[in-house]
């Protein structure tokens, strides 16, 4: 089965990728749901990543920027899995890679970032949520650091928070447009680390399939779109991608 997925991807004139948080826990960043996921070990964490809550209750947002605070994402490099996805791109293969991580891990592997369609934002920044002030993160955490532990906008005085897309949340109509396009404009889609359960980027895999595409889905666990897999590998990414991408 791999070699038949790197054959086909070595041959695949346009390639579309799809990366989950499972592609950055090898970088030290844990996912949500896998087996050392962040909401599988502490559901209440579930709560700080939903709008409705952060834009309610302060101590949901105190919660939130003390996670940011001591996020491992700020200390993280990217790990092979990340460099591997970086050769489609020499090879003039990456359509493009839609990615619903917030840690930049792979403009930081070397993607061209205008080929990365963050469909989740970003948590490197940090946006108010009612005149859409937009700053780096590091300067609002240094002022949490100095004791504020809930920080408001500098402009407005609105609630801040990271620029990601919360549960709740709509997404941005042109960035998941875009997504949508390049799932549609590919010979084959690889999906990665992804436990596919989130839309609408989730609906990627079925979007790539229905327009022709071979659909390629590694992960360390069963996903919800792995019905629409021509070929599904089970492993650590780490060491898979390399294997598929080299
Ligand atoms: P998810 O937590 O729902 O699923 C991650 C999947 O990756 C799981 O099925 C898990 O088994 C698998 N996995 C974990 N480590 C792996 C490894 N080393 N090798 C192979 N498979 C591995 O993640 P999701 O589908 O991306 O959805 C969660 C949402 O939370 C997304 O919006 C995501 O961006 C966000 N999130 C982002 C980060 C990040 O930016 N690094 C971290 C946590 C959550």
């Amino acid at each position: 089965m791999i070699e038949q997925a790197q054959q086909w991807i070595r041959s695949a004139p346009r390639v579309t990728v799809l990366t989950g948080a499972g592609i950055s826990t090898d970088s030290g960043i844990p996912d949500f749901r896998g087996p050392n996921g962040l909401w599988t070990k502490n559901p209440a964490a579930e709560k700080a990543s939903t709008l409705q809550h952060y834009l309610v209750d302060p101590e949901v947002r105190r919660f939130a920027w003390h996670n940011r605070l001591t996020s491992p994402t700020w200390d993280a490099v990217p790990n092979a899995g990340h460099l591997a996805l970086v050769q489609l791109e020499r090879r003039g293969q990456l359509v493009a890679l839609i990615t619903q991580n917030i840690d930049e891990l792979h403009q930081r592997a070397g993607h061209d970032p205008a080929r990365v369609i963050e469909v989740h934002g970003t948590m490197r920044w940090s946006r108010c949520w009612e005149c859409a002030d937009r700053r780096p993160m590091q300067g609002t955490l240094e002022r949490v650091r100095a004791g504020d532990p809930d920080p408001h906008c500098e402009v407005c005085g609105g609630v801040l928070k990271s620029d990601t897309i919360s549960f709740g949340q709509s997404l941005v109509p042109e960035v998941i447009a875009a997504a949508m396009s390049a799932a549609g404009d590919c010979d084959l889609l690889l999906a990665a680390g992804s436990s596919l359960s989130v839309y609408p980027a989730a609906n990627v895999v079925p979007r790539a399939k229905a327009a022709g595409a071979r659909v390629v889905i590694v992960n360390g666990e069963a996903t919800n779109m792995d019905r629409f897999a021509d070929v599904v590998l089970r492993g650590p990414l780490s060491e898979l991608l390399p294997e598929l991408c080299g």
